[in-house]
Protein backbone atom coordinates (compact mmCIF):
# COMPACT_ATOMS: atom_id res chain seq x y z
CA UNK A 1 0.00 0.00 0.00
CA UNK A 2 1.20 3.43 -1.25
CA UNK A 3 0.58 5.94 2.27
CA UNK A 4 1.49 9.68 2.93
CA UNK A 5 4.90 8.34 4.58
CA UNK A 6 5.11 5.91 1.59
CA UNK A 7 4.44 8.20 -1.39
CA UNK A 8 3.92 6.09 -5.05
CA UNK A 9 6.99 7.08 -7.31
CA UNK A 10 7.32 7.66 -11.03
CA UNK A 11 9.92 4.59 -10.46
CA UNK A 12 6.41 2.43 -9.08
CA UNK A 13 4.67 3.93 -12.30
CA UNK A 14 7.49 2.35 -14.07
CA UNK A 15 7.57 -1.22 -12.52
CA UNK A 16 3.97 -1.47 -13.27
CA UNK A 17 4.74 -0.97 -16.69
CA UNK A 18 7.08 -3.45 -17.19
CA UNK A 19 4.88 -5.93 -15.40
CA UNK A 20 1.60 -5.10 -17.50
CA UNK A 21 0.17 -7.79 -19.59
CA UNK A 22 -1.05 -5.18 -22.46
CA UNK A 23 2.29 -3.24 -22.76
CA UNK A 24 3.44 -4.35 -26.08
CA UNK A 25 0.12 -2.99 -27.47
CA UNK A 26 1.60 0.43 -27.58
CA UNK A 27 4.03 -0.46 -30.10
CA UNK A 28 1.16 -0.79 -32.71
CA UNK A 29 0.09 2.62 -32.09
CA UNK A 30 2.34 5.63 -33.91
CA UNK A 31 2.18 7.99 -31.12
CA UNK A 32 4.37 11.14 -31.42
CA UNK A 33 7.30 11.23 -29.56
CA UNK A 34 7.16 13.38 -26.04
CA UNK A 35 3.14 13.54 -26.01
CA UNK A 36 1.07 12.15 -23.46
CA UNK A 37 -2.41 11.47 -25.09
CA UNK A 38 -5.20 11.37 -22.78
CA UNK A 39 -7.92 11.90 -25.29
CA UNK A 40 -8.50 8.39 -27.23
CA UNK A 41 -12.14 9.15 -25.83
CA UNK A 42 -12.27 11.79 -28.43
CA UNK A 43 -10.44 10.35 -31.35
CA UNK A 44 -8.40 7.05 -30.67
CA UNK A 45 -4.77 7.23 -31.79
CA UNK A 46 -3.52 5.61 -35.47
CA UNK A 47 -2.52 2.13 -35.25
CA UNK A 48 0.59 1.61 -37.46
CA UNK A 49 -1.29 -0.69 -39.20
CA UNK A 50 -3.07 1.81 -40.98
CA UNK A 51 -1.02 3.35 -42.84
CA UNK A 52 -0.42 -0.15 -45.05
CA UNK A 53 -3.66 -1.06 -45.09
CA UNK A 54 -5.15 2.16 -46.33
CA UNK A 55 -1.88 2.75 -48.92
CA UNK A 56 -2.70 -0.81 -50.20
CA UNK A 57 -6.46 -0.55 -50.76
CA UNK A 58 -5.85 3.59 -52.65
CA UNK A 59 -2.60 1.73 -54.68
CA UNK A 60 -4.01 -1.73 -55.48
CA UNK A 61 -7.88 -2.38 -54.55
CA UNK A 62 -9.24 1.26 -55.78
CA UNK A 63 -5.99 2.30 -58.43
CA UNK A 64 -5.45 -1.29 -59.83
CA UNK A 65 -8.45 -3.37 -59.01
CA UNK A 66 -10.95 -0.57 -59.78
CA UNK A 67 -14.74 -1.70 -59.80
CA UNK A 68 -13.49 -5.00 -59.45
CA UNK A 69 -12.42 -4.80 -56.06
CA UNK A 70 -15.98 -4.78 -55.07
CA UNK A 71 -16.49 -8.30 -55.24
CA UNK A 72 -12.56 -9.78 -55.44
CA UNK A 73 -11.66 -7.62 -52.11
CA UNK A 74 -14.96 -8.03 -50.57
CA UNK A 75 -15.67 -4.80 -50.08
CA UNK A 76 -19.21 -5.33 -50.66
CA UNK A 77 -19.36 -7.44 -47.22
CA UNK A 78 -16.98 -5.32 -45.36
CA UNK A 79 -19.91 -3.37 -43.09
CA UNK A 80 -20.91 -7.58 -42.70
CA UNK A 81 -17.38 -8.19 -42.13
CA UNK A 82 -16.09 -5.80 -39.92
CA UNK A 83 -19.48 -5.34 -38.19
CA UNK A 84 -18.67 -8.97 -37.10
CA UNK A 85 -15.31 -8.06 -35.34
CA UNK A 86 -17.21 -5.36 -33.68
CA UNK A 87 -19.86 -7.86 -31.87
CA UNK A 88 -17.02 -9.70 -30.41
CA UNK A 89 -16.30 -6.42 -28.31
CA UNK A 90 -19.73 -6.37 -27.78
CA UNK A 91 -20.87 -9.42 -26.41
CA UNK A 92 -22.88 -9.93 -29.57
CA UNK A 93 -23.62 -12.51 -32.57
CA UNK A 94 -21.57 -12.02 -35.35
CA UNK A 95 -24.91 -11.49 -37.39
CA UNK A 96 -26.74 -8.58 -34.81
CA UNK A 97 -23.91 -5.57 -35.82
CA UNK A 98 -23.57 -3.81 -39.04
CA UNK A 99 -21.06 -1.05 -39.63
CA UNK A 100 -23.05 1.70 -41.00
CA UNK A 101 -23.13 5.84 -41.34
CA UNK A 102 -22.57 7.89 -38.30
CA UNK A 103 -23.68 7.57 -34.80
CA UNK A 104 -26.15 10.20 -35.34
CA UNK A 105 -27.83 8.88 -38.19
CA UNK A 106 -27.79 5.59 -36.57
CA UNK A 107 -29.35 6.93 -33.93
CA UNK A 108 -32.29 8.00 -35.90
CA UNK A 109 -32.57 4.85 -37.69
CA UNK A 110 -32.88 2.96 -34.77
CA UNK A 111 -35.18 5.73 -33.20
CA UNK A 112 -37.58 5.65 -36.03
CA UNK A 113 -37.68 1.66 -36.13
CA UNK A 114 -38.19 1.62 -32.63
CA UNK A 115 -40.99 3.83 -32.95
CA UNK A 116 -42.81 2.08 -35.66
CA UNK A 117 -42.56 -1.14 -33.41
CA UNK A 118 -46.09 -2.79 -32.24
CA UNK A 119 -44.83 -2.47 -28.46
CA UNK A 120 -44.71 1.80 -29.25
CA UNK A 121 -48.14 1.81 -29.89
CA UNK A 122 -50.55 4.51 -27.52
CA UNK A 123 -47.30 5.74 -26.08
CA UNK A 124 -45.88 8.95 -26.45
CA UNK A 125 -43.05 9.28 -24.39
CA UNK A 126 -39.07 9.38 -25.96
CA UNK A 127 -37.00 8.90 -22.81
CA UNK A 128 -33.77 10.26 -22.68
CA UNK A 129 -31.04 12.38 -20.52
CA UNK A 130 -30.71 15.90 -20.33
CA UNK A 131 -27.12 15.28 -19.92
CA UNK A 132 -26.90 12.39 -22.59
CA UNK A 133 -24.49 13.44 -25.55
CA UNK A 134 -25.99 16.43 -27.59
CA UNK A 135 -26.39 14.76 -31.02
CA UNK A 136 -28.17 12.00 -29.86
CA UNK A 137 -30.89 14.66 -27.87
CA UNK A 138 -30.65 16.42 -31.53
CA UNK A 139 -31.38 13.62 -33.56
CA UNK A 140 -34.05 12.29 -31.42
CA UNK A 141 -35.92 16.32 -31.63
CA UNK A 142 -35.41 16.40 -35.56
CA UNK A 143 -37.04 13.03 -35.74
CA UNK A 144 -40.30 13.91 -33.39
CA UNK A 145 -40.60 17.25 -35.25
CA UNK A 146 -40.33 14.91 -38.33
CA UNK A 147 -43.05 13.11 -37.00
CA UNK A 148 -45.38 16.15 -36.33
CA UNK A 149 -44.53 16.67 -33.02
CA UNK A 150 -46.14 13.28 -31.56
CA UNK A 151 -43.83 12.34 -28.69
CA UNK A 152 -42.77 14.37 -25.80
CA UNK A 153 -39.04 14.03 -25.72
CA UNK A 154 -38.88 13.88 -21.86
CA UNK A 155 -35.06 14.11 -20.37
CA UNK A 156 -34.37 13.65 -16.78
CA UNK A 157 -31.41 14.37 -14.67
CA UNK A 158 -28.77 11.55 -13.82
CA UNK A 159 -29.48 8.52 -11.66
CA UNK A 160 -33.26 9.36 -12.92
CA UNK A 161 -33.94 6.87 -15.39
CA UNK A 162 -35.03 3.79 -14.12
CA UNK A 163 -38.00 5.79 -12.42
CA UNK A 164 -39.04 7.42 -15.69
CA UNK A 165 -38.61 3.97 -16.87
CA UNK A 166 -42.32 3.46 -17.03
CA UNK A 167 -45.17 2.21 -19.81
CA UNK A 168 -45.90 5.70 -21.49
CA UNK A 169 -41.87 5.04 -22.87
CA UNK A 170 -42.39 4.58 -26.61
CA UNK A 171 -38.39 4.20 -26.23
CA UNK A 172 -35.76 5.05 -24.46
CA UNK A 173 -32.49 6.50 -25.78
CA UNK A 174 -29.38 6.03 -23.14
CA UNK A 175 -25.66 6.32 -23.52
CA UNK A 176 -23.95 3.85 -20.92
CA UNK A 177 -21.13 5.64 -20.29
CA UNK A 178 -21.81 9.46 -20.07
CA UNK A 179 -19.78 11.83 -22.40
CA UNK A 180 -19.03 14.14 -19.47
CA UNK A 181 -18.70 12.18 -15.83
CA UNK A 182 -17.79 8.70 -17.50
CA UNK A 183 -20.75 7.29 -15.32
CA UNK A 184 -21.43 3.56 -16.35
CA UNK A 185 -25.32 2.65 -16.05
CA UNK A 186 -26.63 -1.01 -15.28
CA UNK A 187 -27.09 -2.14 -18.85
CA UNK A 188 -28.71 -5.54 -17.62
CA UNK A 189 -30.86 -3.71 -14.92
CA UNK A 190 -32.41 -0.99 -17.45
CA UNK A 191 -33.09 -3.94 -19.89
CA UNK A 192 -34.96 -5.80 -17.53
CA UNK A 193 -36.69 -3.01 -16.11
CA UNK A 194 -37.68 -2.02 -20.45
CA UNK A 195 -38.44 -5.84 -21.02
CA UNK A 196 -41.12 -5.49 -18.05
CA UNK A 197 -42.74 -2.28 -19.26
CA UNK A 198 -42.73 -3.02 -22.92
CA UNK A 199 -40.60 -0.86 -24.36
CA UNK A 200 -37.42 -0.92 -25.79
CA UNK A 201 -33.87 0.97 -25.41
CA UNK A 202 -31.51 2.24 -27.96
CA UNK A 203 -28.21 1.86 -26.32
CA UNK A 204 -25.46 4.40 -26.95
CA UNK A 205 -22.25 2.74 -26.57
CA UNK A 206 -19.24 5.20 -27.87
CA UNK A 207 -17.64 5.55 -24.72
CA UNK A 208 -18.08 1.91 -23.77
CA UNK A 209 -16.78 -0.30 -26.73
CA UNK A 210 -13.48 -0.96 -26.18
CA UNK A 211 -13.16 0.40 -23.11
CA UNK A 212 -15.07 -1.85 -21.10
CA UNK A 213 -16.54 -5.43 -21.92
CA UNK A 214 -19.82 -4.54 -22.88
CA UNK A 215 -22.24 -7.51 -22.63
CA UNK A 216 -24.95 -6.87 -25.12
CA UNK A 217 -26.63 -10.33 -25.61
CA UNK A 218 -26.08 -11.43 -22.13
CA UNK A 219 -27.93 -8.40 -20.80
CA UNK A 220 -30.69 -8.59 -22.72
CA UNK A 221 -29.76 -5.36 -25.22
CA UNK A 222 -32.44 -5.18 -27.86
CA UNK A 223 -30.81 -1.93 -30.04
CA UNK A 224 -27.49 0.03 -29.98
CA UNK A 225 -25.24 2.05 -31.42
CA UNK A 226 -21.64 3.22 -31.35
CA UNK A 227 -18.65 5.61 -32.91
CA UNK A 228 -15.67 4.30 -34.52
CA UNK A 229 -13.25 6.95 -34.01
CA UNK A 230 -12.96 6.87 -29.89
CA UNK A 231 -11.66 3.96 -28.36
CA UNK A 232 -11.91 1.69 -31.94
CA UNK A 233 -9.27 3.53 -33.18
CA UNK A 234 -10.72 4.14 -36.90
CA UNK A 235 -9.87 7.35 -37.63
CA UNK A 236 -11.48 10.82 -37.68
CA UNK A 237 -15.19 10.64 -38.90
CA UNK A 238 -14.91 6.69 -38.92
CA UNK A 239 -18.09 5.11 -39.97
CA UNK A 240 -20.35 4.22 -36.82
CA UNK A 241 -22.23 0.39 -36.07
CA UNK A 242 -25.18 -0.12 -35.23
CA UNK A 243 -27.05 -3.14 -33.06
CA UNK A 244 -29.89 -5.01 -33.74
CA UNK A 245 -30.71 -8.61 -31.64
CA UNK A 246 -31.93 -11.40 -33.45
CA UNK A 247 -35.06 -11.21 -32.27
CA UNK A 248 -35.94 -7.63 -33.61
CA UNK A 249 -34.21 -8.32 -36.38
CA UNK A 250 -37.36 -9.30 -38.77
CA UNK A 251 -39.66 -6.63 -37.10
CA UNK A 252 -37.59 -3.96 -37.42
CA UNK A 253 -37.50 -1.14 -40.45
CA UNK A 254 -34.76 1.64 -41.17
CA UNK A 255 -36.88 5.14 -42.41
CA UNK A 256 -33.85 5.23 -44.62
CA UNK A 257 -34.76 3.09 -47.06
CA UNK A 258 -31.27 3.18 -49.13
CA UNK A 259 -30.75 0.75 -51.39
CA UNK A 260 -27.72 -1.11 -49.88
CA UNK A 261 -30.16 -2.26 -47.38
CA UNK A 262 -32.47 -3.86 -50.03
CA UNK A 263 -32.52 -7.64 -50.28
CA UNK A 264 -31.45 -7.45 -54.01
CA UNK A 265 -30.01 -3.99 -54.54
CA UNK A 266 -28.14 -5.58 -57.72
CA UNK A 267 -31.72 -6.18 -59.37
CA UNK A 268 -32.42 -2.62 -59.60
CA UNK A 269 -36.42 -3.08 -59.34
CA UNK A 270 -38.37 -0.28 -58.63
CA UNK A 271 -39.87 -1.71 -54.83
CA UNK A 272 -38.13 -1.47 -51.86
CA UNK A 273 -37.95 -4.67 -49.99
CA UNK A 274 -35.83 -4.88 -47.02
CA UNK A 275 -33.14 -7.09 -46.63
CA UNK A 276 -33.52 -10.24 -44.58
CA UNK A 277 -31.24 -9.36 -41.25
CA UNK A 278 -29.05 -7.05 -40.10
CA UNK A 279 -28.23 -5.84 -43.72
CA UNK A 280 -31.73 -3.88 -44.11
CA UNK A 281 -30.17 -1.45 -41.91
CA UNK A 282 -27.42 -0.23 -44.50
CA UNK A 283 -28.44 2.90 -46.15
CA UNK A 284 -26.00 3.82 -48.95
CA UNK A 285 -23.02 1.98 -50.34
CA UNK A 286 -20.39 1.78 -48.02
CA UNK A 287 -17.32 4.36 -47.11
CA UNK A 288 -15.17 1.25 -48.17
CA UNK A 289 -11.54 2.84 -47.46
CA UNK A 290 -12.85 4.33 -43.91
CA UNK A 291 -13.99 0.92 -43.02
CA UNK A 292 -10.62 -0.50 -43.88
CA UNK A 293 -8.80 2.40 -41.34
CA UNK A 294 -11.48 1.27 -39.02
CA UNK A 295 -10.98 -2.89 -39.27
CA UNK A 296 -7.16 -2.36 -38.08
CA UNK A 297 -8.12 -0.57 -35.26
CA UNK A 298 -11.01 -3.21 -34.40
CA UNK A 299 -8.30 -5.57 -35.55
CA UNK A 300 -6.12 -4.83 -32.57
CA UNK A 301 -8.98 -4.82 -30.10
CA UNK A 302 -9.93 -8.05 -30.76
CA UNK A 303 -6.50 -9.78 -29.95
CA UNK A 304 -6.97 -7.67 -26.72
CA UNK A 305 -8.09 -9.39 -23.27
CA UNK A 306 -11.60 -7.13 -22.44
CA UNK A 307 -11.01 -8.35 -19.11
CA UNK A 308 -7.14 -7.12 -18.35
CA UNK A 309 -7.95 -3.86 -20.60
CA UNK A 310 -10.67 -3.24 -18.02
CA UNK A 311 -8.61 -3.51 -15.09
CA UNK A 312 -5.50 -1.17 -16.37
CA UNK A 313 -8.37 1.12 -17.63
CA UNK A 314 -9.60 1.36 -13.44
CA UNK A 315 -5.26 0.79 -12.21
CA UNK A 316 -4.73 3.96 -14.13
CA UNK A 317 -7.56 6.21 -13.33
CA UNK A 318 -7.35 5.10 -9.82
CA UNK A 319 -3.60 5.95 -10.15
CA UNK A 320 -4.73 9.46 -11.93
CA UNK A 321 -7.13 10.33 -9.07
CA UNK A 322 -4.80 9.17 -6.51
CA UNK A 323 -1.51 11.72 -7.86
CA UNK A 324 -4.11 14.59 -8.25
CA UNK A 325 -5.56 14.39 -4.54
CA UNK A 326 -1.68 13.93 -3.11
CA UNK A 327 0.14 16.41 -5.72
CA UNK A 328 -2.71 18.86 -6.76
CA UNK A 329 -4.59 19.33 -3.53
CA UNK A 330 -3.88 22.85 -3.10
CA UNK A 331 -5.54 23.55 -6.63
CA UNK A 332 -9.10 22.12 -5.72
CA UNK A 333 -9.68 20.06 -8.62
CA UNK A 334 -12.71 18.08 -8.15
CA UNK A 335 -13.31 15.10 -9.48
CA UNK A 336 -17.01 14.50 -11.30
CA UNK A 337 -16.63 10.83 -11.79
CA UNK A 338 -17.73 8.01 -9.82
CA UNK A 339 -15.61 6.39 -7.44
CA UNK A 340 -17.25 3.15 -7.59
CA UNK A 341 -15.44 0.88 -10.40
CA UNK A 342 -18.38 -0.43 -11.23
CA UNK A 343 -20.05 2.94 -12.14
CA UNK A 344 -16.65 4.13 -13.63
CA UNK A 345 -15.87 4.59 -17.25
CA UNK A 346 -12.48 4.96 -19.05
CA UNK A 347 -12.10 8.54 -18.08
CA UNK A 348 -11.77 11.08 -15.21
CA UNK A 349 -13.49 14.72 -15.08
CA UNK A 350 -12.87 17.36 -13.02
CA UNK A 351 -14.49 20.61 -12.50
CA UNK A 352 -12.38 23.45 -12.06
CA UNK A 353 -13.72 27.29 -12.34
CA UNK A 354 -10.57 27.74 -15.23
CA UNK A 355 -11.11 24.18 -16.96
CA UNK A 356 -10.36 25.68 -20.48
CA UNK A 357 -7.92 27.60 -19.93
CA UNK A 358 -5.84 25.35 -17.91
CA UNK A 359 -6.76 22.18 -20.47
CA UNK A 360 -5.44 24.50 -23.08
CA UNK A 361 -1.78 25.07 -20.94
CA UNK A 362 -1.72 21.55 -20.45
CA UNK A 363 -2.23 20.64 -24.57
CA UNK A 364 0.73 23.09 -24.94
CA UNK A 365 2.93 21.11 -22.25
CA UNK A 366 2.85 18.07 -24.10
CA UNK A 367 -0.14 16.64 -21.67
CA UNK A 368 -3.45 16.00 -24.21
CA UNK A 369 -7.10 15.64 -22.58
CA UNK A 370 -10.02 18.31 -23.38
CA UNK A 371 -12.82 20.65 -22.31
CA UNK A 372 -16.37 20.03 -21.87
CA UNK A 373 -18.56 22.51 -20.72
CA UNK A 374 -19.41 23.88 -17.99
CA UNK A 375 -16.03 23.82 -16.08
CA UNK A 376 -14.42 20.00 -16.91
CA UNK A 377 -11.19 18.81 -17.41
CA UNK A 378 -11.70 15.52 -19.57
CA UNK A 379 -9.30 12.59 -19.53
CA UNK A 380 -9.50 9.35 -21.08
CA UNK A 381 -7.62 6.15 -20.79
CA UNK A 382 -6.58 4.30 -23.35
CA UNK A 383 -5.15 1.23 -22.15
CA UNK A 384 -3.70 -0.18 -25.33
CA UNK A 385 -1.49 2.65 -25.54
CA UNK A 386 -1.30 4.53 -21.85
CA UNK A 387 1.06 3.78 -19.75
CA UNK A 388 1.31 4.31 -15.61
CA UNK A 389 4.46 6.63 -16.26
CA UNK A 390 2.09 9.09 -18.88
CA UNK A 391 -0.05 9.38 -16.13
CA UNK A 392 2.70 9.68 -13.51
CA UNK A 393 3.85 13.08 -16.32
CA UNK A 394 0.69 14.07 -16.74
CA UNK A 395 -0.13 14.84 -13.19
CA UNK A 396 3.74 16.42 -12.75
CA UNK A 397 3.10 18.97 -15.91
CA UNK A 398 -0.45 19.58 -14.22
CA UNK A 399 0.79 20.55 -11.36
CA UNK A 400 3.44 22.85 -12.88
CA UNK A 401 0.85 24.21 -14.59
CA UNK A 402 -0.37 25.23 -11.39
CA UNK A 403 2.52 26.09 -9.53
CA UNK A 404 4.10 28.83 -12.04
CA UNK A 405 0.44 30.08 -13.03
CA UNK A 406 0.85 29.09 -17.10
CA UNK A 407 -2.42 28.62 -17.54
CA UNK A 408 -3.20 32.33 -17.00
CA UNK A 409 -1.16 33.35 -19.66
CA UNK A 410 -3.83 35.06 -21.90
CA UNK A 411 -3.88 33.25 -25.43
CA UNK A 412 -5.01 30.16 -23.02
CA UNK A 413 -8.28 31.73 -23.03
CA UNK A 414 -9.01 32.18 -26.54
CA UNK A 415 -12.09 29.32 -27.30
CA UNK A 416 -10.94 27.18 -30.55
CA UNK A 417 -13.72 25.56 -33.03
CA UNK A 418 -12.91 22.28 -31.73
CA UNK A 419 -12.69 21.98 -27.72
C1 LIG B 1 -19.03 10.71 -29.92
C2 LIG B 1 -20.44 10.46 -29.75
C3 LIG B 1 -21.33 10.57 -30.84
C4 LIG B 1 -20.80 11.02 -32.17
O1 LIG B 1 -21.74 11.05 -33.17
P1 LIG B 1 -21.27 11.38 -34.66
O2 LIG B 1 -22.45 11.15 -35.48
O3 LIG B 1 -20.12 10.48 -34.95
O4 LIG B 1 -20.79 12.78 -34.70
C5 LIG B 1 -22.67 10.27 -30.61
N1 LIG B 1 -23.12 9.89 -29.39
C6 LIG B 1 -22.28 9.79 -28.34
C7 LIG B 1 -22.80 9.36 -27.02
C8 LIG B 1 -20.94 10.07 -28.48
O5 LIG B 1 -20.12 9.99 -27.44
Amino acid sequence: MNTAANPITREDCALRDQQDPLATFRTEFALPEGLIYLDGNSLGSLPIATHKRLAKMVQEEWGQGLISSWNACDWVNSPQRVGAKIARLLGAEADEVIVADSTSINVFKLLAGALALPSAEGRNVILSERGNFPTDLYMAQGLNEWLGGRYQLKLVEAGQLAAALDRTVAVALVTQVDYRSGYVHDMAALNRQAREMGTHIVWDLSHSAGALPVALTASGAELAVGCGYKYLNGGPGAPAYLYVARSLQAAIRTPLSGWFGHAKPFDFSTDYVAAPGIARMQCGTPSVLAIGALECGIDILNRADMQQLRKKSLALSDLFWQLIESHCGEFKFACVSPRTHAQRGSQLSFAHEHAYAIMQALIDHGVVGDFRQPNLLRFGFAPLYNRYVDIWDAVMVLRDVMKNGTWQVEKYRNKQTVT
